[in-house]
């Protein structure tokens, strides 16, 4: 079970990379353990797409389903990229 507090950093941490242009989303770290993430977007097929948010270390996989549009990152980052 996730503390509550952990959790809070979690959301804020994806709702964050939901809207990060390339240069703030190079800054985002996990916030547990401060490691570098892998983050990846996929487009959907209904007009949504999912994004994943990795701490490899950790062994922590986010996911978000439902993104309405693609993050301004992946113009300049790509779909998939590290922090
Ligand atoms: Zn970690």
């Amino acid at each position: 079970m996730i503390a509550p507090d952990a959790k809070k950093k979690l959301d804020e941490l994806s709702s964050r990379v939901l809207t990060a242009s390339a240069d703030a989303m190079r800054k985002e770290r996990y916030p547990d353990c401060g490691g570098s993430l892998q983050i990846g977007f996929y487009a959907g097929g209904c007009g949504a797409g999912s994004v994943s948010i990795d701490c490899q270390p950790c062994n922590i996989r986010i996911r978000l389903d439902g993104v309405p549009s693609v993050p301004p990152w992946v113009a300049v980052a790509g779909r998939e990229t590290q922090t």
